[in-house]
């Protein structure tokens, strides 16, 4: 027995014929880039959001790093954003020529905490990264009010929140700019690498497909140095398969969430927070323990593979720490010492969550 934190494989199995029939179809098509499916898939995902604008990338860095270039950031301009994230929302800045500069996070959501924003706010900031961090939205009100008060640009990180609401509006639908990332093990996933921006200007729109493709307005003809970064038309294809699913996908994640919120609910762990207007989509099942590293022993010695995400903040990355020699963090950094992620996704069967829950009620009891 073996159990995964994530199983791309396994959540790919059940769609095999529908996806392969798509492939086959792009195969035959002799239209590989930029065509037809990736038209589809746009305007059929910017209808799943209720967005205006949305534009297929290459991946989820180039979709937040293109939404930046948007912003027109001279080298020391600053982007505010979370150091309890994916490495990819701190390179896309860097990439995109910003300076980032991390605020802590609210303790129960993991995600951004918009009373910090006042003392990190600087004449040179441009733009706020909220990001919603193992499917649970960020306090998307707060954080666009105080945009709006101080005049900046709110580019939300999708990358692990497909389907995740605030009061039945999607994430991605309240900033200027959302990024998603399709990576094989996110809520909705290629195979492969893709990625999506969603805007609400034309302007934008039209910004981001130049960019996208060398700074083409035109063919052949270069107005700024874009850069290469397309959604192929395969993975579109797949995406437009697993797009159908991602509701019923969502549910089972939420399905297999309230099992180890019940079987877990007396045990030492912190459970993930849900806010009462939040629509949690589960992409991970984060949990928290000071006895972590004795705990993911005994689970991986039972073949089951918890992640961590993430063990070392942002801020204490070799290639970020220069950038903010004096942040303190203290919710992130206690949380990164403790946090752990249960396996986790659509495909992974009940009895499994119950061995599980067993095997992590048993690790407490003989270490309480
Ligand atoms: C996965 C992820 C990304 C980036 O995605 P890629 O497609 O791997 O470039 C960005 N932000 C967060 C929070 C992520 O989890």
């Amino acid at each position: 027995m073996k159990i995964l934190c994530s199983n791309p494989l396994a959540d790919y199995l059940p769609y095999s014929t529908e996806i392969l029939t798509a492939i086959t179809d792009v195969l035959a098509s002799g239209s590989y880039i930029l065509g037809n499916e990736v038209l589809s898939f746009e305007a059929e995902f910017k209808k799943y959001l209720g967005s205006q604008y949305a534009i297929g990338v290459a991946n989820g860095t180039d979709a937040l790093q293109l939404a930046l270039r948007c912003c027109e950031l001279q080298p020391s301009d600053e982007v505010i954003t979370v150091a309890h994230t994916a490495s990819a929302t701190v390179t896309a800045i860097i990439q995109a020529g910003g300076t980032p500069v991390f605020v802590d996070i609210n303790p129960q959501t993991y995600t951004m905490d918009p009373d910090l924003l006042e003392r990190a706010l600087t004449p040179r900031t441009k733009a706020i990264i909220p990001v919603h961090i193992y499917g649970h939205p960020a306090d998307m009100p707060s954080i666009m009010a105080f945009a709006q008060d101080h005049d900046l640009t709110v580019i939300e990180d999708c990358a692990q929140a497909h389907g995740a609401c605030i009061a039945a509006k999607s994430v991605g639908t309240f900033g200027d700019f959302s990024c998603f990332s399709f990576y094989p093990t996110k809520n909705l996933a290629t195979l492969g690498d893709g990625g999506l921006v969603v805007t609400k200007t034309e302007e934008h729109d039209a910004h981001i497909r130049a960019l996208r493709e060398y700074g083409w307005r035109n063919k052949f003809n270069s107005e700024e140095a874009g850069i290469n970064s397309r959604l192929d038309e395969l993975h579109a294809a797949i995406l437009r398969v697993r797009l159908k699913h991602l509701d019923s996908q969502n549910s089972k994640r939420r399905e297999i969430a309230s099992l180890y919120q019940d079987g877990l609910s007396n045990s030492e762990l912190t459970l993930p927070f849900a806010d009462s207007l939040a629509y949690h989509v589960y992409h991970l099942f984060a949990v928290q323990t000071i006895k972590r590293d004795g705990l993911v022993q005994f689970l991986n010695d039972r073949g089951i593979f918890p992640g961590v995400h993430y063990p070392v903040p942002a801020h204490q990355q070799p290639a970020f720490a220069k950038y903010s020699p004096a942040a303190r963090l203290p919710v992130t950094e206690e949380l990164s010492k403790r946090i752990m992620s249960l396996p986790m996704y659509p495909t992974l069967g009940h009895n499994e969550v119950e061995i599980i829950i067993s095997s992590i009620k048993e690790w407490f009891n003989a270490h309480s």
